[in-house]
């Protein structure tokens, strides 16, 4: 299906970890600085991190894997992810391949307009103030444009003012003047921000008051990203579980978050399991993307599901994913850090558009993953020979130690460290070499 490497690596999971480096740069014919760039041998350093932050004193890793089975708007696409939970890679390539099924995600993002938020204080006569910046609305329009000539020249830049009048803060009335810009391929906090700085002096001169704060807003409800995906049925049925009964099931989940937010906010957790660890793998602001997400969410005056799952006439189950997607392939570190370069390189994107839509079609796949989960089974036995290795790995095995310990104690049912450490100490020190195997399992705990 689609063009370019197929995302669907049978039997990868059960590679070693260099078997499926190998894999992969065959599959997505990748050069070897490339690959050594992904498998963490080369890459960010700290003399790079001195250059990004303040009183910089090292690197910090993150787990980094790769997603398969997507296939995003008819296109195949491998998905790297960086996340230090266990489950979420394997959820989302198990839902890609169940979603694969009724043809794959289509996904669908907005233009790439971020609003820059200006607060106008010390106003005598607001709606008058409000008048005056709309009369001139086009000058101070063409000002914005003049800041960043690249993202004009591509297309971009300034393409709306809008004028709010906040009457009640406990300060009083201020006026909030929202300038509407279209960043193209960069998130575009910069860009917006400087033109925001840039256009101070016209509006204190139009208005008569005084401009405090301006700063992009995350509530990025015009850059919108949207995913969608059909699985039928009889792809949803496993073990004793029939597929319309799983179907149900999911309905349920989806109808529990819809309706409560204290259920609602683990739900959006899980889709952003997802989400954060592409976000994160190609050096996107995340904190960004948490902040618009669960703003959009709470949009009604009342926090609430993200997503929508339903059974349509052809009784498959449907589900949709919407949020604010503010993304970039350009700026930010995601040209900075070596790796984040090498996962958009990997994914073959060539837009912040394009990215944004894999993104969200993770985020829907790790949606289904926790409720199929949730609805069936239950979250913990799936996970819970993920997690048995990350206790036996706290309590200090290593090796080959460490899958063994794992077993036995999904075995016993007894997965705690107390446990680990007295088998540990009863086994005595055993060889190295970890085989790193990986289960399906779930996206959201
Ligand atoms: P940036 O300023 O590093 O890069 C964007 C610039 O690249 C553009 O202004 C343009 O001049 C140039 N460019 C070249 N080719 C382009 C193309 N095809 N499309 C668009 N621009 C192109 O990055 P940015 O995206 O403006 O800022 C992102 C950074 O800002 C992130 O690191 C983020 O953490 C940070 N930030 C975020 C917030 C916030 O979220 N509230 C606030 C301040 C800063």
């Amino acid at each position: 299906m689609g063009s370019g490497p197929t995302s669907r690596l049978s039997g990868f999971y059960n590679l070693s970890l260099s078997e499926r480096q190998a894999r992969l740069a065959e599959a997505a014919a990748l050069e070897a600085d490339l690959l050594a760039t992904l498998a963490g041998t080369a890459g960010l350093g700290p003399a790079q991190a001195d250059h990004m932050i303040e009183n910089a004193i090292g690197v910090f890793g993150l787990p980094l894997g790769v997603a398969l089975n997507f296939v995003v708007n008819g296109r195949e696409v491998l998905v790297p992810m960086a996340i230090e939970e266990p489950s979420v890679v394997a959820g989302a390539s198990f839902m890609a391949k169940l979603a694969r099924a009724g043809g794959g995600f289509t996904a669908q993002a907005d233009e790439p307009q971020m609003i820059g938020q200006m607060q106008v204080l010390g106003l005598t006569d607001p709606e008058a103030a409000r008048g005056a910046l709309l009369r001139e609305k086009a000058e101070i329009l063409a000002e914005a444009d003049a800041v960043d000539p690249v993202i004009t020249g591509l297309g971009g830049g300034a393409r709306d003012l809008e004028v709010r009048l906040l009457s009640e803060t406990p300060i009083g009335p201020m006026l909030i003047v929202h300038l509407i810009y279209d960043t193209r391929d960069a998130m575009g906090a910069n860009a917006v921000n400087t033109a925001l700085e840039r256009l101070t002096p016209h509006i204190e001169r139009l208005t008569g008051g005084r401009v405090h704060l301006r700063i992009l807003s995350n509530l990025a409800d015009r850059r919108l990203a949207r995913a969608a995906c059909r699985i039928p049925a009889a792809a949803l049925a496993f073990d004793k579980f029939g597929g319309e009964e799983v179907r149900e099931g999911v309905i349920a989940a989806w109808a529990f978050a819809a309706a409560d937010p204290y259920r609602a906010a683990t739900h959006n957790k899980g889709i952003m399991n997802g989400v954060d660890a592409v976000v994160i793998a190609t050096g996107n602001d995340w904190r960004a993307v948490e902040a618009g997400a669960h703003a959009f969410a709470a949009r009604g005056g009342r926090y609430t599901s993200l997503s929508r799952w339903w059974a349509a006439e052809d009784g498959a189950l449907h589900g949709e994913l919407e949020m604010p997607m503010a993304v970039g392939v350009i700026g930010g570190a995601t040209r900075v850090h070596p790796a984040a370069r090498a996962c958009l390189r990997l994914m073959g994107v060539q837009s912040a558009r394009q990215l944004a839509e894999i993104i969200v079609s993770v985020g829907l796949a790790q949606n289904l993953a926790a409720l199929r989960a949730l609805a069936t089974e239950g979250i913990q036995r799936g996970h819970m020979g993920l997690h048995a290795r990350q206790v036996a790995i706290a309590a200090g095995a290593q090796g080959e130690l460490i899958e063994r310990l794992a077993r036995r104690l999904v075995d016993e049912g007894t997965v705690r460290i107390d446990r680990a450490q007295a088998l540990l100490r009863e086994w005595g020190p055993a060889p190295k070499a970890s085989t790193g195997r990986e289960k399906p399992g779930l996206g959201e705990r």
